[in-house]
Parts: C-alpha cells; sequence; structure tokens
C-alpha cells in the first residue's frame, strides 16, 4: 500500500506507447494524471498500413480513457516542469510526487481520434487516385510505406528517394540490401543518395528536381523524414542539465533520470544505448511499473529493479506478408519474419497489453 494511505500523486507526461502503458500500470496503485497534445493512444507501428487501410486504424488508434479507467487525462503538452509541478500548454498546474517523463518523438497529429481516422481517410484517397506516388525518405517509414503500396496497389508506379547510401540506416547493411532487393522486385524504383527539392514543384507541374538534377514526375508525394525528439520543451525546465547533446534525457539503470529521485524517464526520449523501439519503450514502462509502485509503498530503493538495454532487434514489414528482421547474429527476410509481424503489426498484442479486447 502507499504511505500514509492517501495515493501518491504520479504525473506521466506524454501519451505514446510508454507513457500509456505506465500510466494504465499504476492506475489503481496512484493517483495517476497522464499529460497528452492528443485524446488518444496511437500504435505507431501500425501507421503506414493505416494509409492503405483505414479501418485498419479503429483498432490501432485508442482513445486514452479506454484503458485510462481510474486515471486522469490533460489534453494538453507540457510546457514547464519545476521540482514539484507540471505547467501545461491551457495553464494548468499539475502537482507531483513521482514523474515520469515519456514524450518521444514529436509528431503534429491532431486532436481527437475522428480526425486522425479522418486524416487516414484522406491520405488513403490520396494513394487511391494518383497513378504514381514520390516517396521522401528510405529509413522504416518511407520503407514501410512503399512496401504497403506496392502490395496492396501493384498497379501504382512507385518512387523511393532517399539521400543516404542505403536504406533502414538504423539497422545493419545486410537488411538494408534484403530490403533493396525486395522493393525491386515488386518494382519500386529505389534512387540512393539524392535528396528531392520540395519546393522545386508547383501543384500544376508535379515535377521535383533531385539532388543530382534529375526531374521525377509524379502525381503525389509523402514526406517520410525522421522526427525530431520532443524535448525541446525540457530546455528550460528543471531537467534541462540532465539532457544530453541530442536532447535526450540521461537516465540510470532503474531508468530515474540521472541525480533525481522522484523523477523517471522511458521510451524513445532516454539516453539508453539500445534501439529506439516500441517493444523496449514498453519493457521501460513496466520496470518503471514496478519501480513505482516499490517506492510508493515504501520500500527501499536497494530493491528497484534494473533495466539492461534490449539487443539490436528489429522488424520492418514490407507489406502485408513479409518483412526484413535483424537479431543479433542473423538477419533474415521474406515470409518467414512476416509472419512475425507484418499480417497484424502486433496490434491485438498491444491492445492485449492494455487491457483491451484485441
Ligand atoms: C515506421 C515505424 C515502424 C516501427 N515499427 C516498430 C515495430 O515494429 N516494433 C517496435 O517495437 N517499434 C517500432 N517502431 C518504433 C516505435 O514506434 C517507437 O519506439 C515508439 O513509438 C516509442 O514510444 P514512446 O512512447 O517513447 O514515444 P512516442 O511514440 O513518440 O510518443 C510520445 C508521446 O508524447 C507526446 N508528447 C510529445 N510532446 C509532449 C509534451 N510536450 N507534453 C505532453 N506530451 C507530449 C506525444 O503526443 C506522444 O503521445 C517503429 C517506428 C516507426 C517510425
Amino acid at each position: 500500500m502507499e504511505s500514509g494511505g492517501e495515493k501518491r500523486r504520479v504525473v506521466v507526461v506524454g501519451g505514446g506507447i510508454a507513457g500509456s502503458l505506465l500510466a494504465k500500470s499504476i492506475q489503481f496503485n496512484a493517483d495517476v494524471t497522464l499529460i497528452d497534445p492528443k485524446e488518444y493512444l496511437e500504435i505507431t507501428w501500425a501507421n503506414l498500413r493505416n494509409m492503405v487501410e483505414p479501418s485498419f486504424a479503429e483498432r490501432s488508434v485508442i482513445n486514452h480513457r479506454d484503458y485510462l479507467t481510474n486515471g486522469r487525462v490533460v489534453t494538453s503538452a507540457a510546457i514547464n516542469i519545476t521540482d514539484t509541478e507540471v505547467l501545461t500548454e491551457d495553464g494548468f498546474l499539475i502537482a507531483y510526487d513521482y514523474l515520469v517523463i515519456a514524450t518521444g518523438h514529436k509528431d503534429p497529429v491532431p486532436t481527437t481520434k475522428m480526425d486522425r481516422l479522418n486524416q487516414y481517410q484522406a491520405e488513403n484517397q490520396k494513394i487511391q487516385s494518383a497513378h504514381s506516388i514520390l516517396i521522401v525518405g528510405g529509413g522504416p517509414t518511407g520503407v514501410e510505406l512503399a512496401g504497403e503500396i506496392a502490395t496492396d496497389f501493384p498497379e501504382k508506379k512507385v518512387t523511393l528517394v532517399h539521400k543516404g547510401s542505403r536504406l533502414l540506416e538504423f539497422i545493419g547493411a545486410k537488411a538494408s540490401d534484403k530490403t533493396l532487393s525486395w522493393l525491386r522486385s515488386r518494382k519500386v524504383e529505389v534512387k540512393l543518395e539524392q535528396a528531392v527539392d520540395l519546393n522545386s514543384t508547383s501543384d500544376d507541374s508535379q515535377v521535383y528536381q533531385t539532388s543530382t538534377g534529375e526531374s521525377i514526375k509524379v502525381d503525389c508525394h509523402f514526406l517520410c523524414v525522421g522526427k525530431p525528439l520532443a524535448s525541446a520543451w525540457l530546455n528550460e525546465t528543471t531537467l534541462k542539465t540532465n539532457l544530453d547533446k541530442k536532447g535526450r534525457l540521461m537516465v540510470d539503470e532503474y531508468l530515474r533520470v540521472k541525480g533525481r529521485s522522484n523523477i523517471f524517464a522511458i521510451g524513445d526520449i532516454t539516453d539508453i544505448p539500445e534501439l529506439k523501439q516500441g517493444y523496449l519503450a514498453q519493457r521501460h514502462a513496466l520496470v518503471v511499473a514496478k519501480n513505482l509502485k516499490l517506492l510508493m509503498a515504501g520500500g527501499k530503493e536497494s530493491k528497484m529493479s534494473k533495466y539492461g538495454p534490449g539487443s539490436e532487434i528489429a522488424l520492418v514489414s514490407l507489406g502485408r506478408k513479409a518483412a526484413v528482421a535483424q537479431f543479433p547474429f542473423t538477419t533474415i527476410s521474406g515470409f518467414v519474419p512476416g509472419l512475425l509481424k507484418s499480417r497484424d503489426l502486433f496490434v491485438g498484442r498491444t491492445r492485449k497489453q492494455m487491457g483491451l479486447q484485441p
């Protein structure tokens, strides 16, 4: 039980997979407030499927209220923190005993689930009505989008332009090679070491210039470049000295912000030396949930659970049936890794973990 009978106030900033799972896990042990600028949790690795099949988003976009039945949701961005309170953009001061920062990456998406679902409908319409599509960026988002379109709309001409020398630079070169072969076998035209000048086109011409002087004529484009970390808001706060040069929060082995006894950080925002992956963010959340329960029950700090960095496992889907998977000692692609991720994109599993119908 929490000491003193009163429930401790835990404020979680960020309603991505890390913050949401943490808030859900401790909601009956603490007085929980979740602060997020949007009303919903989005299973981000389903985003590209949502664009080719908008109804898929009905399961992967989840109102915070659906799983946080015993906590408070504040729909606003956090803009400042002190040693005792969080200030939100719409002017609320929320006091905490324990604070968890989980703001991950910045992604300006609509506030309501309905608007997000409508956005997927509009993106789907854009794909449906185009004969030729340009994808800018060959990281996981660009590759997964190319895979989805090539699978569901094989008649469309897809061109993917990436400024790096290989696709999926966040993982090994073998995964890049296998991905490139798969995309080319599906008639996706991949151009490496070129940047697209998005200002080079007008609505009428739809001809894009690349940095090597090529012209690409398409009906529409999707910008799939990496998103920045959502940590700039911390620059003027009490945690400004806890950010590393990349803007990540430095944490100890208990996932506490270094030097802080009651502030934790989880998910992509942390400086843990591992791939930034949702399944690892989920593990962070469960470790911190355990540690908070222990501390709130008056347990000793020395009994807290430690987190060790995860191994370099990553799965990138290539349409509905195939994927490329990097494991510590091997990289495989095709139907077998596709069985792991690509059919349901872990949506059922994630919903179950959040206490919802798969
Ligand atoms: C294309 C693609 C495919 C992927 N596939 C996989 C996969 O198959 N498996 C896997 O494990 N991982 C995958 N990942 C990685 C995974 O998406 C991330 O690691 C995961 O989303 C990180 O979760 P997070 O909660 O830390 O951050 P985020 O998901 O970035 O969530 C951050 C939250 O913080 C909120 N926020 C931001 N600023 C503020 C603020 N100032 N105040 C309050 N709230 C704020 C945002 O609204 C958001 O809700 C994939 C990523 C991409 C791009």
